[in-house]
């Protein structure tokens, strides 16, 4: 199809179209060749818009959301159960060596001995384990350091399995 006579300007048409009324408009009702060139530029001019417009698609929110239902580990419900056992195990660590009045002086003796004789250095250091074997903290400290591990391999498993932002 090519312009008719009658058809008007096409400067004339788009200037008419922002203006919401005129006769090439009346005419581009009408006219198929013009019906489809205020089609093509309408469709143009929303591409337009989508470019420039910062703001997220509708639809975005519940994409989001949807994504969030179908995540097998839920980071919070796995923040939730990592959190208490950290406070649990510094809780007990430093409750049982705080009230645990022997093996903090038997430790100071043997840290004291290591610094006033020096002869004493080997007993010492033999002393000062056997103190810490003998009384509760040794349990506490592997226990300790197994709670981390636990707590470190939580988060761990955590991060890898979480969303990933790039794939988004
Ligand atoms: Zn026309």
């Amino acid at each position: 199809m090519t312009p008719t006579p009658q058809c008007p300007d096409l400067e004339v048409l788009f200037i008419e179209l922002e203006a919401g009324e005129g006769p090439a408009l009346d005419h581009a009702a009408d006219c198929a060749l013009c019906s489809a060139m205020l089609e093509e530029h309408r469709q143009l001019e929303k591409d337009l818009y989508r470019l420039a417009d910062p703001l997220p698609p509708p639809t975005l929110v519940a994409n989001v959301m949807a994504r969030v239902a179908t995540e097998p580990t839920p980071l919070r419900r796995e923040l939730w159960s990592g959190v208490p056992i950290l406070i649990a195990s510094l809780a007990v660590g430093l409750g049982l060596l705080i009230t645990n009045d022997r093996a903090l002086s038997r430790l100071g003796a043997a840290l004291a001995s290591l610094f006033t004789d020096g002869k004493a250095l080997l007993q010492g250091l033999a002393s000062g384990a056997n103190a810490l074997w003998l009384t509760a903290a040794g349990p506490v400290a592997v226990l300790l350091v197994l709670l981390l591990i636990v707590s470190l391999t939580g988060l761990k498993r955590l991060v890898g399995t979480g969303p990933n932002p790039s794939e988004a």
